[in-house]
């Protein structure tokens, strides 16, 4: 991916790039959490390593969400905590352009079991999401899948 200066905002199961304090090189992460474009819990790609993110282990990138707070205070002597955010994205875009990639391929749609196994490329169908496109699979028990609403982190293969 190349350097950007833009702001960006994460959902779980997007890539970040960030200091791994176990392989201690800069590698690209998957965020299995996040908070209002915040990502809150990374997954080291290389060495699977989980933990909490802090903006000081991606000195590259720029986060909309980490936007510094800024306080005004009304007449009354209120205070209030107001931060600058760009408009968020709408998931549904990126997953309209999964769900016609995923088409292309003829497979049939798969009803999600956390007892089953899925690929990359497949489409499953989730009780609660809906039809979603498996997009990742950071580790052998999990699948990063694309829903109309965002990413979600899922687990599979477990008896
Ligand atoms: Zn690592």
């Amino acid at each position: 991916m190349p350097p950007t200066t833009r702001a960006t905002k994460f959902n779980a199961g997007q890539e970040i790039d960030a200091q791994c304090p176990k392989c201690e090189l800069l590698l690209a992460h998957t965020v299995l959490a996040a908070v209002n474009g915040v990502p809150a819990r990374i997954m080291c790609n290389t060495c699977k390593r989980e933990g909490k993110w802090r903006a000081s282990m991606s000195p590259g990138t720029k986060v909309a969400g980490a936007a510094p707070k800024r306080t005004t205070t009304d007449a009354d002597g209120t205070v209030r905590v107001t931060s600058k955010r760009s408009p968020p994205e709408d998931p549904a875009v990126g997953w309209a352009n999964q769900m016609r990639l995923a088409a292309n391929t003829g497979r049939a749609t798969k009803s999600y079991d956390m007892k089953g196994a899925f690929e990359i490329g497949e489409v499953i169908a989730h009780a609660r999401f809906g039809d979603g496109v498996v997009r990742d699979a950071p580790a052998a028990d999990r699948i990063v899948v694309v829903f109309k609403e965002g990413a979600k982190v899922l687990a599979h293969r477990r008896a």
